[in-house]
This record gives C-alpha cells, structure tokens and sequence, in this order.
C-alpha cells in the first residue's frame, strides 16, 4: 500500500515522501479513505501512530481540491488540549502543505495575542489552536467559523481531562451544522463516548490497537522503592544506565522542580516542563531535549500530552499516576514508530493501589523488583486510584499477568529481586536474598 494507493494527490504523496516516509502506518491506511470520502470518525490512537498525517493529509487535499472565497475563511480547526501538541500539529501541516495552496496557522495562550489576529485576519484555511486563547480571539471578532467544513478534535480524551468539554461545545456551537467531524483519542472512557455521540455523525470507528491497550514494543518495569529514595534510585538509574535520553513523569508541578534541582545537583543535565512555566522556557526546555542538550526532561502529565519526541527509549515514573489511563499516555512516549521501548515505574507503599488499577486496565501484569538499600519501609496506606476514569475500567476482569518475559536488571552486577507485583496490600516489602 502507497500514499497514492489511498487517493492522496501527487503534491501531498511528494511532501510526506519528502519526510521519508515510504508507506504508510495502519491509522493513515485505515482512516485516510474514510476521510477522504467525507465521513465522521472515531479513531483510537495515540500519539506516535501517525495520526496527524492520518487527519492533517485528506483535510489538506479536501481544503486544496475545493473553492475557497477570495478572502480565505477558516474551512478546516484542529483542537488539541496542550500548546505543545498545537506547534508540533501544525509544524506537520505546514510540511505536508508544501506543495498546496493552503494556508494554515496555529493558536495557543501564554503568547502575545497580537500577531496571532494578524495572521488570523489576513486568512488561514487551516487552523490548529488550543481552546481557550481561540475562544478569546473569537470573542475580539478575530476569527468566525462560520465557514468552517471539518473539525478535528486531536487527543480528546486529554481535553475531557483538561475541562474544555464546555469550551468545545462552545466553539461548535458558532459553526454550521453540516460538517466533517474527526474524533481522534488514546483512551476511551463513558465521558468520550458520550462526547463522541453529540458530536459525530454515522461514525466509521478506525482502530489501530486493542482499546487501552500500549504499544506493543514497550516493556514495563516496576521497581519498589522507598518514597524517600526516590531521587537516589533515579540518579542510580540514569547514571548506571548510562542513559542520555529520558523523560521522568511527576505527578506535581512542585515536584518536577524539586526533581529537576536534585537531578542538576548530581551532575545529570535536565529541565522540567510543566503548567506554571512560561511558553518560552517549555519551549526551550523541548527543544535541549530533543537536541540531546539535555538529558532528563522531567514533566507532569499535562505538559507532556503530544510531545513529538521520536524513538524515545525511557519513561521513568518518578510517581505512578493516580488516573490510571495517564500511565498508557505517559507510556506512548516510548517504543514509537515501531521502535523498541521501556516504561519504568518507581512505586512506594502507598501508590501499590494505583499498581493495581493499571494492571487492571492494561489486563497485564507489571514485573516488579526490588533492589538492596532502596526497599520500600514506608507503611503508609496505599491511596486509592482516582474515582474519575472508573468508567473505562469499570468492567472488573483479572488481570491475565504473568506472561512478560523478565527482562535484564537495570543495574551493575545482580542485586535486583522480581517480586510479584500483583495483589499487593501495601505492606513493606523485604528483599529476599
Ligand atoms: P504522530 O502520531 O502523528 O505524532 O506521528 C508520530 C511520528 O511518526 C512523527 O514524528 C511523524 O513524523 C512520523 N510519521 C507519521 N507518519 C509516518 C509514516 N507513514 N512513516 C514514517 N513515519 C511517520
């Protein structure tokens, strides 16, 4: 199967050949037609399966084989939740529109409103932008969607998460009825579906991989480890690892900082990329990373959404994230594009709950270990899993478990013990030597 096969015309074949991209992936084979014929679709995917071009490709050929009025209104939106995932979205936009008549640009907060209603009153074809500074410039009459023929909602699971479920809604309200719907989501809880159903029309469901479920190439590891040696045992595993490339998940802003300071102290370069830092510096903090100036980008959930960080070969979770679909996002940062990956997951006494509701949800087992001086002896009560995604894991199965291979101990010589990590109550446990 070619980008031609699919009914893509030769200007849009050319620029994603000009990527390297020589066919291509499963969602752009499975949606791209359906797209191209004009119906809505649901699709599961995550970030990394190809699905910008999946959506951005058809909506360009659409946007370029169709009139437009001389002064350019808005045809095609892409809504995503995070800025970050807004640039990287239209950076695909404009290189696949290379060689079409097409003009696009993206909208996101925390950046001077001014040159965005520049561009927006100049005309755009094409729009990427979060929800609320697009609501804003709406409101100052910068833009209309009146005009508007496809609405892509990019991660919209994430955006549920994130509260624009009001602001989507607003947004759609001020366009026409009639129009192409596009629904992209990794996960898919009774909140989605219920947003799926208000919005798209006769859907056509394109599924790439089994709902909630991780990439395949992605190994998972858990390490029992003391809350108070967290910071330790990750410096011991990135230094011991020799690792040049890892993004770390923390489940505070406060403490991506803290971990971020620790990590600097000890000699490991690294910058933390959360809410509370300006556009600028997240920006910055990207882009070191991706450039190998960096070696650690420490992030909390939300900042992290859509990252476009290829081959990424670690995600460590400093802390295990309380909603347990975040650990399949956070997760999809690694073993992209095919590429192998390893989840690392650092879990004290009182997130053992939060263990447990993602094994429930992967249906999967994760291969535990302890390693000697860094044992959990915190007896804390485990915390329970947030009650806000039981929807989609509702269905109360037994994880199957048990069939991942081991894989080699992360650390010099062969102090790791693999535990069972299933079931656990919380309590200690000790090192069996
Ligand atoms: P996405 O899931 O859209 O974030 O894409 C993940 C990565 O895959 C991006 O770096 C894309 O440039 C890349 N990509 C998209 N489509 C293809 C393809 N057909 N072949 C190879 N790489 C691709």
């Amino acid at each position: 199967m070619t980008f031609s096969d699919l009914g893509l015309s030769s200007a849009l074949v050319k620029a994603v050949e000009e990527k390297g991209y020589t066919k291509p992936s499963p969602i752009q084979e499975k949606a791209i037609p359906h797209i191209l014929e004009g119906k809505d679709i649901l699709a599961s995917a995550q970030t990394g399966t190809g699905k910008t071009a999946g959506f951005t490709l058809p909506v360009l050929q659409h946007l370029s084989e169709t009139k437009h009025p001389k002064y350019r209104p808005l045809r095609a939106l892409v809504l995503t939740p995070t800025r970050e995932l807004a640039a990287q979205v239209h950076d695909n936009v404009r290189e696949y529109s290379k060689y079409v008549n097409i003009k696009s640009t993206v909208i996101f907060g925390g950046v001077n409103a001014k040159p965005q209603i520049a561009t927006l009153k100049s005309g755009v074809d094409i729009l990427v932008a979060t929800p609320g500074r697009l609501l804003d410039l709406h409101d100052r009459k910068a833009l209309s969607f009146k005009r508007v023929e496809i609405l892509i909602l990019d991660e919209a699971d994430r955006m549920l998460d994130m509260g624009f479920v009001r602001d989507i809604n607003k947004i759609i309200s001020f366009m026409p009825s009639k129009r192409q719907n596009l629904m992209f989501s990794a996960t898919f809880s009774n909140d989605i579906k219920k947003l799926a159903s208000g919005i798209l029309r006769n859907p056509v469901s394109v599924e790439t991989a089994p709902q909630n479920s991780t990439a395949k190439k992605v190994t998972h590891k858990v390490y029992k480890v003391d809350k108070n040696k967290k910071t330790e045992f990750t410096i011991k595993l990135i230094k011991d690892n020799n690792w040049t490339q890892v993004l770390v998940f923390t489940r505070t802003k406060h403490g991506a900082n803290k971990l971020t300071e620790k990590l600097v102290k000890a000699g490991i370069s690294a910058a933390a990329i959360h809410g509370n830092k300006s556009q600028g510096a997240r920006t910055k903090a990207l882009r070191n990373f991706k450039d190998n100036t960096i070696k650690i980008l420490v992030a909390t959930d939300i900042a992290a959404r859509g990252l476009d960080i290829p081959l990424l070969p670690h995600v460590v979770n400093f802390e295990l994230p309380n909603v347990p679909e975040d650990y399949i996002h956070r997760i999809g940062r690694t073993g992209r594009a095919g590429a192998a990956g390893e989840a690392i997951s650092l879990v004290c006494s009182e997130e053992v709950e939060y263990q447990n509701e993602i094994e429930k949800l992967l249906k999967e087992k994760l291969e535990s270990n302890i390693v000697e001086g860094f044992e959990p002896t915190d007896t804390a009560a485990p915390k329970r899993a947030a009650t806000q995604s039981k929807g989609s894991f509702g269905k109360k199965k037994p994880a199957s478990g048990g069939n991942r291979p081991k894989n080699k101990p992360h650390f010099k010589g062969n102090n790791t013990t693999p535990t069972s990590g299933r079931g656990r109550t919380g309590a200690p446990k000790k090192k069996r030597t």
